[in-house]
């Protein structure tokens, strides 16, 4: 049985129910322990104010290197990282791997935006200087989704410790065992005690830290669950918050000469990670005609031929969805799209070994009525068909999402068009919409968050800005009709 309190290094059975997590793929529990119950959470949050005191007032240049040992002793468990999550969530291992590949270059990205963006300045004045510093917020709550589980909190964990912050984490209940680990890395690079408390649960849990006394919530997931915590915090502007959350991402494909790597690029953009990406491509917008054809055709060809597995099978492109509970979202999902008039190209279908394994869909809603701007996480592409270029870009904007968009064109104009027009935060040109550098912010327009963009930007909602006008010595002031 695993424990699921992290307090002032120490771990602890939790008082609230028991939760138990299965793997996707086998079915079998791969962790099972108490949730952290209300006094957990308190008491989480008190260890986490205590530490504040200490971490925050050290220099920069003695937190930074704590964190630079933590990047190696997430490189020392790259293995373990990547089979714990593989088999918590089902994403296959050559996927995991990169995952925890990008928890340890993390480290240095935000040692370099920190410095960038929350560093200091200093100006001389008639007076004497001006000087600009940032300061910590204090204890921030970070809330993780299950589908990057070590590295997206882990990207809100690391700049907010770098910051001065310390942090209560609570992991994703559909893939909880990273956090041990990371836990361990950060303990062997000797991050005092108290700077990072853990906390496992599912909602409750989750609701008794939105309850606690924390100065920031730094949360990526769906958007659902973004908007209840946007409201929970309404009138608290105390209180920072950093929403990340999904998308209903759009691609264009536009008359490249090589047909092929059009449909790779889209198939790779909409089955990646079993559709698990909130930068997936959902909708792919196409010209009517014999191009748009033999792109679809193409990327139906890809949808067949994917080779799915579990995570230790050789040779898999994409693992099941998270559960079974997500394998029935995507049937009913695509059961209203054809009820609302799309046509299936190539269904989306729970294979026969059960748990969360579907096989990739292709659905054609051009013709289709009324359909929810949704966002659906699994594989299942909808392809558009359109008159116009433009007309193209106008379907693309219709959502009220904007994570995430691309475009495959070889023609200059058209890009410099669509890069104009397109209302998406990452926006590719002839490359999967889920490529993205870890040095750039990561974040969208809409319902895809609150313009506080992660990565490369997480530094500026891990420190507040503090100016200052200095003068050395008290000297009188005189004004216009001011007494003297
Ligand atoms: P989720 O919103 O269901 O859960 C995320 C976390 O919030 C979990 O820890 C969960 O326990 C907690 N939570 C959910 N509802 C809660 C409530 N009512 N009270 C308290 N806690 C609550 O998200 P998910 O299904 O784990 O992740 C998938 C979603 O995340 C997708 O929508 C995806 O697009 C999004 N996502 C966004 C980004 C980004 O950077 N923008 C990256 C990855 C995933």
């Amino acid at each position: 049985m695993a424990l699921g309190v992290y307090i002032d290094g120490k771990w602890s059975e939790g008082s609230g129910p028991r939760f138990a997590n299965a793997c996707p793929a086998s079915a079998e529990i791969v962790w099972e322990g108490n949730a952290a119950g209300p006094e957990d959470v308190a008491a989480a949050i008190a260890s986490a104010r205590k530490a504040f005191g200490h971490w925050s007032r050290l220099p920069q240049s003695d937190r930074t290197p704590v964190l630079e040992r933590y990047a190696e002793e997430i490189a020392k468990r790259t293995d373990a990282i990547a089979e714990t999550i593989s088999r918590d969530m089902g994403k296959v291992l050559w996927e995991t791997r990169a995952e925890a590949a990008t928890m340890k270059a993390k480290v240095a990205v935000s040692i370099a935006a920190q410095n960038e963006r929350a560093g200091s300045k200093f100006e001389t004045a008639p007076f004497g200087s001006s000087h600009l510093t940032h300061r910590a917020h204090g204890v921030m709550a970070v809330f993780g989704p299950f589908n990057f589980p070590g590295h997206l909190p882990n990207g809100h964990i690391v700049p907010a410790l770098l910051a001065g912050n310390t942090c209560v984490f609570k992991p994703s209940e559909l893939a909880p065992g990273v956090a041990a680990l990371m836990a361990e890395a950060f303990e062997a690079a000797g991050l005092p005690e108290g700077c990072l408390n853990i906390v496992h649960g599912t909602r409750e849990t989750g609701g008794a830290l939105l309850n606690a006394e924390i100065d920031g919530l730094l949360f990526t997931g769906s958007a659902k669950t973004g908007v209840f915590f946007h409201k929970h915090f309404a009138g608290r502007p105390e209180v920072i918050l950093a929403l990340e959350m999904g998308g209903n991402n759009p691609l264009i494909i536009w008359d490249p000469a090589d047909v092929e790597a059009a449909a790779d690029i889209a198939a790779q953009s909409a089955f990646l990670t079993t559709g698990q990406r909130c930068s997936c491509a959902r909708r792919i917008i196409l010209p009517e005609g014999k191009f748009g054809d033999a792109v679809v055709d193409a990327m139906v060809a890809r949808a067949k031929g994917l080779k799915i597995g579990a995570w230790d099978e050789e040779g898999v492109f994409m693992g099941p969805l998270v559960s079974e509970n997500a394998a029935h979202a995507a049937t009913d999902f695509q059961m209203m799209l054809s009820k609302a008039g799309g046509k299936p190209l190539r269904r989306l279908k729970r294979m026969d070994r059960g748990g969360g394994f579907v096989t990739a869909g292709v659905i054609d809603i051009t013709e289709a009525h009324h359909i929810p701007d949704e966002e659906l996480f699994g594989p299942l592409m909808q392809v558009i068909r359109v008159k116009t270029f433009d007309e193209a870009i106008q379907r693309a904007n219709a959502t009220r999402y904007g994570l995430s968009g691309g475009l495959v064109s070889d023609d200059d104009a058209l890009w410099v068009q669509a890069h104009r027009e397109m209302r998406a935060g990452i926006l590719n040109r002839n490359r999967p919409t889920a490529g993205a550098s870890g040095s750039m912010p990561f974040g969208g327009p809409g319902l895809s968050g609150n313009f506080r963009p992660g990565a490369y930007y997480a530094a500026d909602y891990c420190a507040w800005p503090q100016a200052s006008q200095v003068s050395d010595k008290a000297e009188r002031l005189g004004a216009q009709g001011f007494p003297q």
